[in-house]
């Protein structure tokens, strides 16, 4: 439905893949992605391993103009992902002045000084820039390979989500469509969701280009509430809204409340 540049998350961690953390950076990421007009193409998940984080990243790059990473970049050996994406590139890994700059100086706020670990951190791929961390120690990077923006970001949550709108947003704003997203819903009570999909699809032809998706919320059986969520963009927000209403009216005529 959107018309945007495509994007692939590589989030990086072992505690993923053995179930202890829920990878929540992912959609986050994506919600936000989505609605800025990026088409999310692909996400992945890989261990704390160069090889797959050398192969999450070629995946990546093959299918998108923006790929964004989450995890493994802090002080210790398991934090391999600036040495993997290097290698995946071919680009030496090298103290980059600026992010040592910015190790020290969230250290010394916090009265403490540089160690080999806590330098580790401010080591880049050859010809990234750094993105400042304003929540944490370790900064990110941003790297172009080929026409595509590599955005490097740590796994803590708070972390990225402040280095994705303070940074990721504004440096990918001359290639987003400039189009503005909404989403509308409303919650449906009383209609198991399974007659509701033959209604969703006829009413979803209001609108060929908006995403139109169904949350079961309730109890299928005895007390069924189902969120209806459509997805809309336009060149204006008041255009996009409408032509998501237009889906949810024709949604609430059909069921017999409109
Ligand atoms: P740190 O500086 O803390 O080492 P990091 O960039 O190395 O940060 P990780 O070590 O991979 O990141 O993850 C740090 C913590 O962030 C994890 O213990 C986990 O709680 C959380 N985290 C990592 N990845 C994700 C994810 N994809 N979704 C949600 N939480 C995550």
């Amino acid at each position: 439905m959107v018309r945007g540049p495509s994007a692939s998350i590589l989030t990086i961690g072992n505690e993923l893949l053995i179930g202890r953390v829920v990878d929540t950076n992912s959609s986050w990421l994506a919600s936000r992605l989505t609605l800025l007009g990026v088409k999310v193409r692909l996400i992945l998940t890989v261990g704390d391993t160069v090889d797959d984080i050398v192969w999450g990243i070629k995946s990546a790059l093959r299918v998108s103009d923006i790929v964004i990473t989450t995890g493994g970049l802090g002080p210790t050996d398991d934090d391999i992902t600036m040495e993997a994406i290097a290698a995946a590139l071919h680009r030496p890994l090298t103290l980059d002045p600026e992010a040592r700059r910015l190790v020290e100086e969230f250290y010394s706020k916090h009265g403490q000084g540089l160690s080999p670990e806590r330098i580790k951190m401010a080591y880049l791929p050859a010809g990234a820039r750094p993105i400042p961390n304003p929540v944490g120690a370790a900064p990110g990077a941003h790297l172009r390979v080929g026409s595509t923006e590599v955005f490097v970001l740590p796994g803590v949550p708070r972390e990225m989500q402040a280095m994705f709108e303070s940074y990721v947003v504004e440096a990918i704003r001359y290639m987003l469509p400039g189009l503005c997203v909404v989403e509308e819903g409303i919650t449906v009570t009383g209609v198991p969701e399974a007659d509701i999909a033959p209604l969703l699809r006829k009413a979803a032809r209001m609108c060929p280009d908006c995403y139109v998706k169904s949350h079961p919320k309730g109890h299928e059986g005895a007390a069924p509430r189902i969120e209806v969520k459509v997805l809309s963009s336009a060149e204006d927000c008041e255009q996009a809204r409408s032509k998501a209403r237009r889906v949810l009216d024709e949604l609430e005529r059909l069921l017999g409340h409109g």
